[in-house]
């Protein structure tokens, strides 16, 4: 006979309209089952917190299907197995898996991937050896075709996926620009973070800013808000510049549906100008190659050439408000939930 276990979740209540509200979920307990057969069960002690889950909760056409009313809030996270019925795990081993925001799971063995705490710890594995990480390198390096000496300009670059990216673009002998919210934040990219300079676009006038930081033009532009930022960018391409879509997510409130945005970017020709391309991505398309990247990635950590912040708040029940903090810039580094409980 198992351990009897509540579980509690989050479940998705019904569809946000702008900025989502707490209302927007509902928590539940239920008793988590024994596991069958090929099963594991799996005490989750870190949540991510991805800015894609506000894409999640609408309706309408994306690349991945939305959560059903009712269903558990779909979420990454990082734990510990309880106990298993699956040759591959042992209670006591850590993992990964898209669990969702519960406090425990039972998971199929292929749904897990696991880690090795010895190398980092838990939360980082949601971060920079986890799907942001996977982001920034294949954004970087494939769709953004990053080649030595190119001026490469980062938006939200004090974030999981943007720090990441900038740090990359510097070993690759680059000259790196990161667009972030305030003073803590551009400090951080450059003291920290090796960036060669910074924008603070709360305090700075964004064109002005764009073109003193990078007068000679953008070779790559890795593009985590869209909305204004993407269009001062637009307008600030070299020949055979490179956009990457990675995200929009000051347009992600506007509507209540991922793929319209408020705002249009105007200057789109700049594209035609300077035969540049602007290509948008899911990092999900590369899964078959992660190893790859996380071995890169994991050489670049440990040798310290890399370094990576996680934010961490505590506590399952503050699930909506840390949530949240995505969208007023208030998480300073990747956003992770700890379960605690
Ligand atoms: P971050 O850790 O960067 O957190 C989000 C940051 O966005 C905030 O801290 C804030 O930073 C900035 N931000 C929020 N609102 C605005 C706004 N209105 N204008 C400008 N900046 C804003 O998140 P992630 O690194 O996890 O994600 C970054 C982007 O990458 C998101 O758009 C996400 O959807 C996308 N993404 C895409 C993937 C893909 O496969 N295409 C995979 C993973 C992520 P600040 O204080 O600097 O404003």
């Amino acid at each position: 006979m198992s351990e009897a276990i509540d579980n509690r979740q989050i479940r998705l209540a019904r569809r946000p309209n702008g900025l989502p509200e707490r209302d927007d979920w509902r928590l539940t307990t239920e008793s988590l089952r024994a596991a069958d057969d090929g099963e594991v069960r799996v005490q989750i002690d870190y949540i991510s917190l991805d800015p894609a889950m506000r894409g999640w909760m609408s309706a309408g056409k994306s690349y991945i299907e939305p959560v059903a009313i009712d269903d558990v809030m779909r979420a990454g996270t990082a734990g510990t197995v309880i106990d298993s019925r699956h040759p591959d795990f042992a209670a006591g081993d850590h993992v990964t898996g898209n669990l969702g925001v519960q406090t425990h799971a039972v998971a199929a063995g292929d749904e897990l991937r696991k880690v090795d705490t010895t190398l980092a710890d838990l939360p980082v594995y949601l971060g920079a050896l986890g799907m942001p990480g996977m982001t920034a390198y294949f954004g970087t390096l494939e769709v953004g075709q990053l080649a030595a000496g190119d001026t490469v300009l980062v938006s939200a670059a004090s974030g999981a996926v943007g720090a990441l990216v900038g740090q990359i673009a510097k070993r690759y002998d680059c000259r790196v620009v990161g667009i972030a919210g305030g003073a803590a934040k551009c400090r951080y990219i450059v003291d920290e973070l090796g960036f060669d300079a910074a924008i603070d676009y709360k305090s700075e006038d964004i064109a002005e800013a764009v073109g003193d930081r990078c007068p000679n033009g953008i070779d790559m532009f890795f593009d985590n808000v869209g909305g204004e930022i993407l269009d001062v960018a637009l307008a600030n391409l070299r020949l055979h510049a490179r956009v990457v879509v990675c995200g929009a997510i000051s347009q992600y409130n506007v509507t209540g549906h991922i793929g319209d945005t408020g705002y249009a970017p105007q200057n789109y020709l700049s594209l035609l100008i300077n035969r540049a391309r602007m290509e948008g991505f899911i990092v999900f398309d590369f899964a078959d190659r992660y190893p790859e990247a996380a071995q890169h990635m994991a050489g670049w950590l440990t040798n310290g050439e890399i370094a990576h912040r996680e934010d961490i708040v505590s506590g399952f029940d503050n699930f909506p408000d840390a949530f949240l903090k995505l969208f007023s810039g208030e998480n300073f580094g990747k956003l992770v939930l700890a379960v605690d409980s």
